[in-house]
């Protein structure tokens, strides 16, 4: 019997290769599916197969859109920069079409950052291809920066604080907000690190705060999204998660 509510997470494409030769994966880094298993969710690996599309918004209760390629400027009408980096059409057009469809049916969606710019250019908004200084590391003195979350937000409200300190691990950024989309936190130099939907269930980040162990972050935002999920899924999630 399902109890926890399920969480569809969008893959990479990566080659590996054996002794033997080598093959095509759908993957996804395991803090992903800790967190939502830790936040008291079924973590579900969606392939980028469009057949299923269908399917899979038939079985998730919410959706954790995850960080990799450039999406293609082919998607918001602009030709390819010099710094864009490879994209995956078959990701692209399966994540586009997934999170438009999940904003239709109010199916509550986390996005991190290539799924942030993603839901972006879903929307009709458009990307800067390139921006200097947020393409860091983990390490604290390089790759981290401030940021200012906006009042009278659900991320401020789900972060409780006004500003925070960020992991900066992308060289795109959001530069027209998409229809719908409420900018949310902007970093200390103008970029915008996060937006919402004014309607929708839908929290987007630029940063990973899934790869940022010693802050709460994470585990707020996975908060709000299983939290989400009892206004839509039905009696055994709601028992889920105020039983845990
Ligand atoms: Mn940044």
């Amino acid at each position: 019997m399902k109890t926890r509510p399920v969480v569809g997470i969008t893959g990479f494409h990566a080659h590996w290769t054996y002794p033997h030769g080598a093959d095509l994966f759908t993957g996804v880094e395991r803090v992903y599916t800790d967190g939502i298993a830790n936040a008291g969710g079924m973590p579900v690996l969606l392939m980028s197969n469009p057949s299923t599309l269908d399917d899979a918004l038939g079985m998730v209760d919410a959706l954790v859109l995850t960080g990799g390629a450039d999406v293609d400027p082919i998607h918001y009408g602009h030709g390819r920069a010099l710094h864009t980096g490879d994209s995956d059409p078959e990701r692209d057009h399966f994540e586009i079409s997934l999170v438009r469809r999940a904003l239709d049916l109010g199916i509550p969606t986390l996005a991190i950052c290539r799924g942030h710019q993603l839901v972006n250019v879903a929307l009709g908004g458009h990307l800067h291809q390139h921006v200097e200084g947020h393409e860091g590391n983990e390490r604290p003195a390089a790759g981290f920066h401030s940021i200012e979350i906006c009042a009278g937000t659900i991320l401020r409200q789900v972060l409780a604080r006004d500003h925070a300190e960020v992991n900066s691990l992308h060289h795109q950024a959001v530069a027209e907000p998409g229809e719908s989309l409420v900018v949310t936190a902007r970093s200390t130099d103008g970029y915008i690190e996060a937006t919402e939907h004014a309607e929708r269930p839908l929290l987007s980040v630029q940063w990973h705060p899934e790869r940022q162990k010693d802050s709460p972050v994470w585990e707020e935002l996975l908060g709000w999204l299983i939290s989400e999920t009892t206004r839509v899924a039905g009696p055994g999630a709601r028992e889920s998660v105020i039983g845990s």
